[in-house]
Formats: C-alpha cells, sequence, structure tokens
C-alpha cells in the first residue's frame, strides 16, 4: 500500500506544488469515476488511492476547500461557485473548466489520477478529452458506480462529515460510537449544506439530467466499467479491482 498522496497542487492550485512528490509508477493509472452524488465515488477514491497510488482529484473538493476562504481570498467566479455548490446547482463549465486547465500537471502527474466528480457534463467530457489528448495521454476506463436512486437519497440524508479530519459516517450504516462525534478525532460532525433534503433534490435532478448521461458517451468509447454499489466499501472496491482486472484498465 503506498501513503496517502498529497494533493496540495489540485486543492490550491495555480503554482502550487505539492509538497510529496507523487511516486513515479511504471504504469500510472488514469481512472474516472463516475455516479450519481452519495454513491460512495469520494470514499472509493480514498481507498484506490492508497491501492494504486494515483491521486485522488476531486473538483467539489476543490470547492469545499474555496468555501472555507475569506471572500476576498477567492475570485468572483468562485464565489458564484461556492453559493451553486450551497444550492445543490452544478457549477458552470466554464468555471470548472478554467480550474481543471489550471491544474493541468495533476493530470500529467507520474502517479496517475482519479478523477472525482469530474467530467460531469458531456461538454466537460469532451474538454477532458482534448486536454488528455493534447498532453498525450489517455484514460484507462471510467468507473460508473451503480445504485438505485432510492438508495442514493438514503446514503445522502444520513451522511455526517467530521469537521476536524473529514472522516465520513452515516447515522444508520456507518453510525459514530457516540452521536455526533468523530471516532476517529473526537471532532463535531456535520451535515454539508448539499445534503440536506431541498439541495439533494437539486443534486438528483442535475445528475438525472447533465451527468447521467455520460455513461453512453464512455461506453460508446469503450472505457465503461459498470461496478454496483450495494455493499460496505470494503466489498464495493473488491469489485472494482476485480472489475479493473477483467474489464479495461
Ligand atoms: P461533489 O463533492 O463532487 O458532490 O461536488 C459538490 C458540488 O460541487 C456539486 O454539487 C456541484 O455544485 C459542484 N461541482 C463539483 N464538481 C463539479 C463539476 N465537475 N461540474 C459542476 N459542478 C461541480
Amino acid at each position: 500500500m503506498d501513503t496517502k498522496s498529497d494533493r496540495n497542487a489540485w486543492l490550491t492550485g495555480g503554482p502550487a506544488l505539492c509538497n510529496v512528490p507523487a511516486e513515479r509508477k511504471e504504469r500510472p493509472r488514469r481512472l474516472v469515476l463516475l455516479g450519481a452524488p452519495g454513491v460512495g465515488k469520494g470514499t472509493q477514491a480514498e481507498l484506490l488511492s492508497a491501492s494504486l497510488g494515483a491521486c485522488h482529484l476531486s473538483t467539489g473538493d476543490i470547492f469545499r476547500a474555496a468555501k472555507g476562504l475569506d471572500a476576498c481570498e477567492r475570485t468572483p467566479a468562485l464565489t458564484a461557485a461556492v453559493d451553486c455548490m450551497k444550492r445543490g446547482e452544478l457549477v458552470s463549465d466554464s468555471t470548472v473548466l478554467a480550474l481543471v486547465t489550471e491544474r493541468l500537471r495533476c493530470l500529467r502527474c507520474d502517479g496517475g489520477f482519479l478523477l472525482d466528480g469530474f467530467p460531469r457534463t458531456v461538454a466537460q467530457a469532451e474538454a477532458l478529452e482534448k486536454l488528455l489528448q493534447g498532453q498525450n495521454l489517455t484514460l484507462d476506463a471510467v468507473i460508473s458506480y451503480d445504485l438505485p436512486l432510492e438508495q442514493v437519497v438514503s446514503r445522502l440524508s444520513g451522511r455526517r462529515t467530521c469537521a476536524g479530519c473529514k472522516a465520513v459516517f452515516h447515522v444508520e450504516a456507518r453510525p459514530p460510537a457516540k452521536p455526533g462525534v468523530c471516532d476517529h478525532c473526537g471532532g463535531k460532525l456535520f451535515q454539508r449544506e448539499d445534503d440536506r433534503p431541498e439541495s439533494i433534490r437539486v443534486r438528483m435532478h442535475a445528475y438525472e439530467k447533465s451527468t447521467a448521461p455520460l455513461a453512453d458517451f464512455y461506453r460508446q468509447r469503450k472505457l465503461l466499467v459498470p461496478v454496483p454499489s450495494e455493499g460496505s466499501p470494503e466489498e464495493i472496491f473488491d469489485r472494482t479491482m476485480s472489475a479493473l482486472a477483467n474489464g479495461r484498465g
């Protein structure tokens, strides 16, 4: 197992470098993780990152990091993006693409990458294809985490995150030993603003309309690897590794 990759270059953008450069891989993995919000992509990305050494690149994490900054430290586009995120709406393609283009070096990273939450629209997928072509890079596979809608909504509405170490719990499926308190660091657990019922409805609508069509986009390119996402994170991870071994990637 590799140690957790340092994501400073991705989270900060601009000229920022990672404090611990990624280990050069003989065969860096370049994967996209697709799936509805709440399906467990973030957890799988962490597990895959630890196993494959590829860096977990989440666009949602960029916006959450920006939310923690003072308003004067954010560009107007980033402030508008944070407001969209709070409402559960998608951030505009142009803002997302500007942020990813600014972080192109993360796509070239010697350790490979696991894109989580990007691309989210066909326009973003087409732009990613061009960005990668321009760097002479190709995707190994696009893993599609599939789960029935009612289970997705239940996972999202019960999700709680630690304010300290960012560990994720679920009030029923993975409850902390003491309600509201993180098992790992004792931090306070909170519900993400976009996991509240009114935002969940908006996010699911955005997913069905804009992101679900990406499965066809990548199926046509013979990159899609479907993974059923019932069960524990470990079971889903094992399924992912077998699917990668049997399918593409
Ligand atoms: P996530 O953590 O991936 O669920 O992202 C949280 C929120 O950030 C989303 O609900 C959107 O508001 C925004 N977001 C993240 N990635 C994208 C993207 N690729 N395109 C548009 N909006 C995004």
